[in-house]
């Protein structure tokens, strides 16, 4: 199936069940053959709620009155730890935005300490906002190499809609651009279902993803935050944002092809099973959270988040027991780098600047 604008725009407004099921059976068979049958884990690390920016969406927005946590050197590496053990090929660490030079150097203390704790097997990936190109650059040196910077919407209207005054569009495109030019595995991606969003809204969404040569997708439903501003936009239809988000995980993987594609967890919180519907409709990519248990509640970017009480070592057995019963292999130690990054470096002068087995040798 060739994709193009009119399409794509049929594919979002399909309400036809049978021709769905073809749409997700096809992204399936784009996935086996473009990247593989393997799902790959990240072991997310929710660092700290603590965010300077105040997007009006999110739950740790930094005008929200909620208890503030920093986790631990110990606790980050205890984390990391049990991440390796379990046999996760990476982990990501994902945090509240901060720029402040105490911030930068314990992010960077926390790489070292990563690579050292886990014999540089751990694939690290970073999840922390907005920063300065010599800040990202100093992050890479320390054994980051994969950068996620979701772009939110790439309509700036809307951008400037669901931000603050303050919160800059084209300084959020400029940070993507950096990433790619340091050489990290760049990933990005939207909310979808924000209030006055539009199904052109999403085209250009994954037209932006192809001209920009992303390397990661991880899109969710826009989810309600009761103590958020955005949250008294009206109604929000879950069922719609959720089949909307199938949607667009199996046009991204029809249309990008060898990129690797998340089922995020707020399709788990519409759905119990949405990560493993995100799964069957293209994605390769599951982040199951092993932060500490006492600081989840406070991480909580929209209400009714999932897993709050959950064990992590009963989650990795249960992930691992849903993914046996979809046939799905699990990519256990293996870094699970989308072949679009490699694909793409290979037109580069001196090639890649960190691949799976050169990073294991440099560092
Ligand atoms: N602070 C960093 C940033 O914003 O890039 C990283 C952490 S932030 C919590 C990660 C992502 O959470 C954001 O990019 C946003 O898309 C998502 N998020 C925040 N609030 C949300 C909500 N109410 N519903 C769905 N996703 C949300
Ligand atoms: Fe902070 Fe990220 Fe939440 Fe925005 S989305 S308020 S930057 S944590």
């Amino acid at each position: 199936m060739k994709l193009n604008r009119d399409k794509i725009i049929e594919w979002l407004r399909c309400n036809n069940q049978d021709q769905l099921k073809l749409l997700y059976q096809q992204a399936y068979d784009v996935k086996l053959h473009e990247v593989g049958p393997k799902v790959y884990l990240r072991g997310l690390i929710e660092l700290s709620n603590i965010c300077i920016k105040n997007c009006l969406y999110c739950g740790i927005r930094s005008s929200n009155s909620i208890p503030r946590y920093e986790l631990t050197e110990g606790e980050v590496l205890s984390a990391a730890r049990f991440a390796h053990e379990e046999g996760y090929g990476s982990i990501v660490l994902q945090s509240g935005e901060r720029q402040d030079h105490a911030f930068i150097e314990n992010v960077d203390r926390l790489l070292k300490g990563i690579k050292i704790a886990t014999s540089n097997q751990l694939g690290i990936t970073l999840s922390l906002g907005e920063q300065s190109f010599s800040t990202y650059k100093k992050w890479f040196n320390s054994g980051a190499h994969r950068y996620l910077l979701r772009i939110e919407t790439t309509n700036q209207e809307l951008y400037q809609r669901i931000h603050p005054d303050g919160h800059d569009f084209d300084q959020r495109k400029s940070c993507l651009k950096d990433l790619k030019k340091i050489g990290y595995q760049v990933g990005t991606g939207v909310m979808i279902g924000l209030p006055w969003q539009t199904v052109d809204d999403l085209v250009n969404d994954l037209l932006y993803y192809d001209d920009q040569d992303i390397d990661m997708i991880g899109m969710g439903p826009y989810l309600p935050h009761r103590q958020s501003p955005l949250q008294g936009a009206g109604p929000v239809d879950l069922n719609r944002n959720f089949e909307w988000t199938l949607k667009m995980i199996a046009l991204s993987r029809i249309f990008l092809r060898d990129v690797n594609i998340a089922a995020t967890t707020a399709l788990q919180t519409i759905h119990f099973q949405g990560r493993e519907w995100g799964i069957k409709a293209g994605a390769n990519v599951i982040m199951p959270n092993v932060t500490p248990m006492r600081y989840r509640q406070d991480y909580q970017l929209y209400d009714d988040k999932p897993c709050l009480n959950d064990d992590a070592s009963l989650s990795a057995d249960c992930l691992a027991s849903s993914m046996h019963v979809l046939s799905v292999p699990i990519g256990y130690k293996e870094w699970g780098d989308a072949p679009h990054y490699h694909n793409r470096m290979k037109d580069k002068p001196f090639g890649p600047i960190c691949t799976d087995e050169s990073f294991h040798a440099d560092k």
